[in-house]
């Protein structure tokens, strides 16, 4: 994929995998842009192969990916393989119909049920944990302000305000890193659970509107919100964002456009040098005018799309990522044969295809691009 540095096994999972009795093998060149070379692969045991090797593709039982290959790629898989990855299955009919034709199994890693058992296998944490850090990071650097208060023989600085949409794992995570570049923290979702997470990170919690139809929540994700609760919420934060230094935008509602949160009108209130950085842009965006991958400037205020900031991070996204994979797959391996049980809670909630057969197609439709 353009844009994409990171990739699905490291070094040492490489080494993992074949000492559970697998073979494994690289694209030529897969892991230079994380920071491995060819040669720590070969180190590991791994049989380098050219890109797009027809050979390599078809004798693999299984494709481990970041992002899932074309659908002219896929083909060359042998019937009954299994494609692993960050599938985007919820935008992805291509994709089902890829694996429909190539009679393919594929599990998406956004779709691991959330207990415990799949918490070292969860890739969409580790990489929104990434995300979230950089997005303050980024935001830092191009705040007109410093981040700390200081003390300094010119005068006292005061400390950057930050607003924090959204507290799951890149929220939380981008509390942390504010936090401890100095700054006074406010964050806004509509899970009231999060309230205590965030106080514990030394952040003010802004209660949600007091409306009867308040969103719903279910397995730990918000349901999406009404729009007349969402108006109510953008009231509430106008004043907010209108005092903020820097906005940081994680509101999501798994398989929906993600809540606009603040609207053209909200960024007029906004200080000329204040940051948006919006990491839900690729889903639509919580904030007017935000441009995946781009900076916009808009009155003086910087939009930032973050939508690609675990691949400016690509060491330790793939390694993280890639220990993701190991840990979903090594259960499954017995004496270097992959054995996938369905009837596994784990498996079920993420095996959207099976032999070329679509099981979810509550969420993957032929032809729905
Ligand atoms: P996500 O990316 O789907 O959403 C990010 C946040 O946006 C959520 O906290 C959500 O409540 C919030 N949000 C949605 N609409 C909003 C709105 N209108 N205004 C403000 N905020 C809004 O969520 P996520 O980061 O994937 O995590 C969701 C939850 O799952 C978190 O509580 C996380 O701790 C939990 N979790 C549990 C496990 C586990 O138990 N294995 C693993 C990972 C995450």
């Amino acid at each position: 994929m353009p844009g994409e540095t990171r990739v699905a096994a490291t070094p040492d999972t490489v080494k993992k995998f074949i000492s559970l009795g697998c073979d494994v093998s690289v694209e030529r060149g897969a892991g230079v842009s994380s920071g491995f070379l060819d040669d720590a692969y070969s180190d590991q045991g791994a049989e380098l192969i050219p890109i797009a090797d027809q050979g390599g593709w078809s004798s693999a039982d299984a494709l481990l990916c970041v992002q899932p290959p074309s659908r002219e790629r896929l083909s060359a898989l042998r019937r009954g393989a299994l494609l692993v990855g960050l599938l985007s299955p919820y935008a992805n009919g291509d994709l089902a119909a890829a694996l429909t034709d190539s009679g393919l199994s594929a599990m998406a890693l956004e779709l691991l049920p959330r207990i415990s058992r799949a918490q070292a296998a969860d890739a969409l944490s580790s990489q929104a944990n990434i995300a979230g850090y950089k997005s303050v990071l980024l935001a830092s650097a191009a705040l007109d302000r410093y981040f700390p208060m200081l003390m300094t023989a010119a005068g006292t600085v005061q400390p950057a305000r930050v607003v924090i949409l959204g507290a799951g794992v890149a929220g939380l995570q981008a509390v942390a890193t504010a936090r401890r570049l100095g700054a006074v923290v406010y964050v806004s979702d509509i899970r009231p659970a999060v309230k205590e997470q965030v106080e514990s990170l030394g952040a003010r919690f802004i209660e949600p509107p007091e409306l009867e139809d308040k969103p719903a929540e279910a397995g730990g994700y918000a349901k999406q919100a009404s729009d007349a609760f969402l108006a109510a919420q953008r009231q509430q934060l106008s004043d907010q964002l209108a005092e903020a230094d820097v906005a940081i935008c994680t509101a999501q509602v798994p398989g929906r456009t993600a809540p606009r949160l603040i609207s053209e009108d909200m960024l007029d209130r906004m200080r000329p040098g204040s940051v948006v950085v919006d990491l839900a842009v690729a889903q639509g965006g919580n904030c007017a005018g935000t441009v995946p991958g781009k900076t916009v400037e808009r009155l003086g205020v910087k939009l930032i799309g973050g939508n690609d900031l675990p691949c400016t991070v690509p060491n330790h996204a793939s390694a993280m990522f890639s220990r993701n994979l190991f840990a979903l797959l090594e259960p499954m391996l017995k004496e270097g044969v992959l054995q996938l049980d369905s009837d596994d809670e784990l498996v079920d909630g993420c095996l959207i295809a099976e032999n070329g057969t679509i099981r979810r197609s509550d969420v993957l439709t032929p032809g729905a691009d």
